[in-house]
């Protein structure tokens, strides 16, 4: 639990933030189908969702080469009486396809309280096999619930995340975490995933978080998982994590709990 949300269930430390119940109402009333397809001659995603125009259904474009981010919504949970989304993103990388984070794709008691309606990958017009690598941000249920649709192929996690997962009652669906066939590589500190694609420990609201950084010169795109939880975080950051992401001067953040990225304030 990051420090600014005691009393909170542990998994989430959700401040929920004012406007959240106006985007779920909008995003309920115009749907939420997501699916990627490839294109036949770029290497692109492309988000198809019944939606209206937001940033948050739109892939992020970066400067050459191509590297374009979509979020997909594999989840709702109750927190705090609101529906909060659980969102996972695809990476589309010149070199790989990556994915952030897994979601859920199952229910289970120890979280009942928080209602999960669930839209797991395996369920929606996603291409499952095309996933070459993937990213745990942190290992809370709702981040690696889907670990196990990806046996076989490399989860990059922080060593720490996942001793903490691993031996902390409590912290998580460890079942979740250990499923078969999933194969953790543990990372100590940072590291260059691919050119242009950055694993960046936060720590805050775990341990052993980490974010994705993206791009290289010039201002970075983060897909930063629960480093901040809603927008207010990263405008007033308190945790490490939120203090590092913000000194990398991003572009913007797509965070796991809000349907748009948040984008520092202009003057
Ligand atoms: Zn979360």
């Amino acid at each position: 639990m990051g420090a600014g949300c005691p009393g909170r269930p542990p998994f989430l430390c959700p401040p929920i933030a004012g406007g959240l119940a106006e985007q779920n109402a909008r995003f309920t009333r115009t749907g939420s189908t997501v699916a990627i397809r490839r294109g036949e001659t770029e290497r692109q995603a492309i988000l198809n969702v019944h939606m209206s125009t937001t940033t948050a259904a739109v892939g992020t474009q970066m400067n050459a080469p191509s590297i374009t981010i979509t979020p997909v919504r594999v989840a709702d949970l109750l927190a705090e009486g609101e529906r909060m989304p659980v969102y996972v993103h695809v990476i589309d990388h010149p070199d790989a396809r990556v994915l952030v984070d897994t979601g859920m794709t199952e229910l289970h008691p120890a979280v009942a309280d928080l209602d999960p309606r669930l839209r797991p990958l395996s369920r929606q017009d996603f291409d499952l096999a095309g996933i070459d690598i993937v990213v745990n941000t942190h290992l809370h249920f709702d981040h690696c619930g889907g670990n196990h649709l990806f046996a076989g192929r490399p989860i990059y996690v922080q060593r720490r995340e996942l001793d903490d997962a691993r031996s902390k009652d409590g912290y998580t669906i460890r079942e979740w975490v250990g499923a078969p066939g999933v194969r953790s590589v543990p990372v100590d500190g940072e590291l260059e995933l691919l050119p242009g694609l950055r694993l960046v420990p936060a720590p805050g609201h775990t341990r052993g978080i980490q974010v994705v950084v993206v791009g290289s010169g010039g201002r970075p795109v983060v897909v930063g998982g629960d480093v901040a939880v809603w927008f207010g975080e990263l405008d007033e950051p308190h945790t490490e994590g939120q203090l590092r992401v913000r000194a990398l001067d991003p572009e913007l953040v797509w965070l796991a709990h809000e349907h748009e990225p948040w984008r520092p304030r202009t003057v």
